[in-house]
């Protein structure tokens, strides 16, 4: 083998994309992981860290671009930890989407000729602007300015950005305002290794079908410490929708955002969200899928591959503040919502409640354990025709796998952010006597490497 050293440069042909989204090049036969590459680019590269059979460069140099590279909207795209893909042409980036749930299927999930029953993954006519939520780290750049922006990849230095192309514009004039507050009243950014400082984070959610507005200032402490609240308020509410204004408290020396303690500055506690005729009320610490215009197309297809009549007894485990189970429930007899966190099952409750949808219940704990607990508490009686998961991206627990082909629902269907636990969980399905029937990829997080994922399962007895 050739003798590869740190920090030596190579020139590369990128000829596929990793898993994370990084492109891939060899120096002879050796590997190279390079970041803000394409498929098809040639790259002057400099290795910066080297494994046993693989190793990451720095893009140094497009020598010859792919005719997939195009120009990033964003300034920042390179060091910014939030996109993969500026440079990247949307339809490609599809492509690639596409590919990997594929890939995963076939490799890891053992499911040959899948990709048959693979629809094409659906895209974004838009794919910019899409986020409803944004979370903006507060700190100073070298002059001593307050600055907003993301996180670098892997630091916390922020890069500098009041113009994100996938988040919602109304943010523009939201941060303008409150970087103007700091500024005249001299409040001070958090500074992580000094742990002082007030101002650590600004959120913002936008209700995608009502136009409302949240504003969450997370602060190392009482929001008493804020100076002219009133002033703030008087600027924030001039912008259209906003609806709620809130301060979250988090002294913690901690990488979590929030805190759990929150205090309502002006207006509602939480924002609402329709999807469909479903009304969702939203707060600072609720889940809620970020990407609202995807979110119909995913629930939509979760709720075709259920394919209810209304007769159904649905389960859905991992349920959040219960949107996929309160889009259900009309189509469904009766659903079942299971979900770890009890504050978002406080919401699901709720929302079950604001929209008069009396046939759910809602139950906290861990799906693996609830899910059995029940089942066999009921000595069957809380039986399952269709079960929909929607796991974190680490995916079920083979216990919970158990359970399923024990309750021996007719239907499975299982929403999933990360192909590889998708296919080892479709593995054990399909090893006990469920087979796949649909393959739906969506595209949810336009620019990064992330993919959504429907598949709709059933009993092969049936
Ligand atoms: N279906 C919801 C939320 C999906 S996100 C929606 O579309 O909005 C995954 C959820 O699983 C999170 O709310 C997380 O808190 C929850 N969760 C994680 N591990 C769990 C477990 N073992 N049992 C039940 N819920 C769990």
């Amino acid at each position: 083998m050739m003798d590869i050293k740190k920090n030596d440069e190579y020139t590369v042909l990128i000829e596929d994309i990793g898993s994370d989204g990084a492109g891939i090049g060899k120096i002879g036969t050796f590997p190279l992981f390079i970041k803000d590459t394409v498929i098809g680019d040639k790259v002057r590269t400099k290795v910066i860290k080297l494994k046993k059979n693989y190793g990451y460069g720095r893009l140094m140099e497009v020598l010859a671009p792919s005719p997939h590279r195009v120009p990033p909207r964003c300034e920042v795209a390179r060091q910014c930890g939030g996109c993969t893909f500026q440079h990247l042409s949307y339809e490609k980036q599809l492509e690639y989407k596409q590919n990997k749930v594929k890939n995963c299927l076939e490799r890891i999930g053992g499911l040959k000729g899948i990709a048959e029953k693979m629809e094409p993954i659906i895209g974004m006519e838009n794919p910019y602007h899409y986020r409803n939520k944004a979370q903006f780290p507060v700190g100073r750049n070298k002059e001593g300015k307050i600055i907003t922006g993301f996180y670098a990849g892997r630091t916390h230095s922020i890069i500098e950005n009041d113009h994100c192309c996938i988040q919602a514009k109304e943010n523009d004039a939201i941060l303008k305002i409150l970087k103007s507050y700091m500024e005249q009243y001299n409040i001070a950014p958090y500074d992580e290794s000094s742990h002082t400082g007030l101002v650590r984070h600004f959120l913002t959610r936008v209700g995608y079908d009502t136009g409302q507005i949240m504003v969450c200032l997370v602060l190392n402490g009482s929001p008493s410490k804020l100076p002219k609240k009133e002033a703030l308020i008087q600027e924030l509410t001039q912008i259209k929708g906003m609806t709620s204004i809130v301060a979250n408290e988090n002294k913690e020396k901690t990488n979590k955002i929030l805190g759990i303690r929150t205090t309502t500055l002006w207006g509602k506690d939480y924002i609402e969200d329709k999807i469909g005729d479903v009304k969702y009320q939203i707060g600072p610490l609720s889940f809620y899928q970020v990407n609202p215009i995807q979110t119909r197309v995913l629930y939509g297809k979760a709720l075709e591959f259920a394919a209810l009549t209304g007769t159904e007894t649905v389960w859905d485990l991992y349920c959040g503040i219960g949107t996929i189970s309160l889009f259900l429930a009309k189509k469904a007899r009766q659903v079942y919502g299971v979900e770890i966190i009890p504050e978002a099952i406080d919401d699901a409750r709720r929302n079950a409640q604001i929209n008069g949808i009396q046939n759910v219940e809602f139950f906290v704990g861990k799906a693996e354990e609830v899910l059995p607990a029940k089942y066999e508490e009921s000595g069957g009686a809380m039986h399952a025709d269709v079960i929909v998961v929607d796991p974190p991206r680490k995916g079920c627990e083979e216990s919970l796998l158990k359970t399923i082909v024990d309750m021996q629902p007719k239907k499975v269907v299982y929403v999933s952010c990360d192909p590889a636990t998708l296919a080892r969980d479709l593995k054990y399905l399909t090893g006990c006597g469920y087979e796949v029937r649909r393959v739906q990829p969506v595209d949810m997080f336009g620019f990064s490497f992330h993919v959504e994922t429907v598949v709709g399962l059933q009993r092969k007895d049936i």
